[in-house]
């Protein structure tokens, strides 16, 4: 295993941080939904037999199942050998109450007295003032005093400018980003990698495969990337590409089998910081291209033609129609509009939303082309 230094905190990290979250469920004797014990059991102890130090888990996986199991998991001597992170759920967070229960049951879940990366879940620039306004930053320091947690961090999703006010505000020990070679410009993006790195705040990354959809890439993509290396999978590029940042700590990959775990542990003891040479990036680049060739509309999301009058969502609709001919999926929720009357049927074709659009896109027309593929 390639380890990673992180000089902030005077420790190595696995390059391959195993993300816990996508372990398979079954039903127990009782017929309740449970983690499989024995695979996730398996998983775990063979990935840190194989040298992986980091494990990530959170409060709400698994149907909050899942820090009980990685808790199981690590018995034995395990829970020495790793890094452990879990995340504190701040949505229904009233206050400090709150925050010391939540913390002291995820002790309990897990078998452990101590977390070592401890990570306010999914903040955004909102939910950041909220949990500020109720003490969060008294709370992680108060359990860094006693030992309780080694390091603070959090986990976002919202955009550059929220990720700046959030990594500004406070002095964190790491934060949690989704980045891969398709996400540059989305949430934090490049430039917040780039500014965790100026600031010496180690980067953990999440979604590096874009919840499997730079596994399973559409046949073009797959030919570009055999025609630059036959020997190299599409999982292994967009891992490769990650690690090649000096900026990240450890790539989290949520394994579900066995073979998932063999293939990370080969894969990333192939990486490491600079090791992609510029034929390569170019490379990555290209494939990047090809996929944004299949967006049927560039839409920028900025809403100027919203509020439509008969509620059509047009930039959502629009980013789904984008989303599902880029990746070659179904996205099933637009069903979700449907059922709300905010999908592209609606559309009365007042033109009230053309004369607002700076595209200068006919919406009524390209929102029946998006209802008739998503809808399909
Ligand atoms: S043309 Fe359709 S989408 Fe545009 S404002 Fe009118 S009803 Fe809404
Ligand atoms: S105004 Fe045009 S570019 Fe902006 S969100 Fe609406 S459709 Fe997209």
């Amino acid at each position: 295993m390639k380890y990673r230094h992180i000089e902030k905190l005077g420790i190595d990290v696995s390059a391959f941080g195993l993300g816990c979250m996508r372990f398979p469920m079954t039903k127990d004797e009782n017929g309740r939904e449970v983690v499989d014990e024995k695979i996730s059991t398996e998983i775990i102890r063979a990935c840190i037999d194989g040298g992986v130090n980091y494990l990530d888990t959170a409060y709400v996986y698994s149907n909050g199942l899942n820090e009980h199991y990685v808790g199981l998991a690590l018995r034995d001597g395990y829970r020495e050998k790793v890094y452990l992170a879990t995340k504190l759920p701040v949505w229904d967070c009233d206050g400090k109450d709150y925050m010391y229960e939540k913390f002291e049951e995820q002790c309990k879940r897990l078998g452990t007295d101590y977390i070592d990366f401890y990570l306010v879940h999914c903040l955004t620039g909102e939910k950041w003032r909220k949990v500020k306004d109720l003490g969060i930053c008294e709370f992680l320091d108060d359990l860094k005093a006693k030992g309780r947690i080694k390091y603070a961090c959090f986990s976002f999703h919202d955009n550059y400018e929220a990720f700046e006010e959030i990594v500004t505000g406070y002095d964190w020990d790491m934060c949690q980003l989704q980045f891969n070679y398709m996400d540059i410009e989305n949430q934090a993006g490049l430039k917040g990698v780039k500014l965790a790195g100026k600031l010496g705040i180690p980067v953990v990354i999440m979604e590096g495969l874009l919840g499997g959809k730079l596994a399973n890439v559409p046949s073009d993509v797959k030919e570009h990337f055999k025609a630059a290396n036959p020997n190299m999978t599409p999982v292994e590029w967009a891992f490769r590409w990650l690690c090649n940042f000096p900026e990240v700590a450890t790539v989290l990959s949520g394994v579900s089998t066995m073979e998932q775990a063999l293939d990370n542990l080969a894969i990333f003891d192939r990486t490491a910081v600079g090791i992609m040479s510029e034929a390569e990036l170019q490379t990555v680049a290209e494939a990047r291209e090809i996929y944004r060739k299949r967006i049927k509309v560039d839409c920028t999301g900025c809403e100027y033609c919203m509020p439509c009058p008969m509620g059509v969502e047009i930039p959502k609709i629009f980013a789904k129609w984008n989303y599902s001919y880029m990746y070659d999926i179904k996205d099933g929720s637009y069903k979700k509009l449907v059922e709300e009357n905010k999908d592209a049927s609606q559309c009365i074709e007042c033109r009230a939303c053309m004369d607002k659009c700076p595209q200068g896109f006919d919406i009524p027309e390209m929102l029946k082309s998006a209802h008739e593929h998503l809808n399909a």
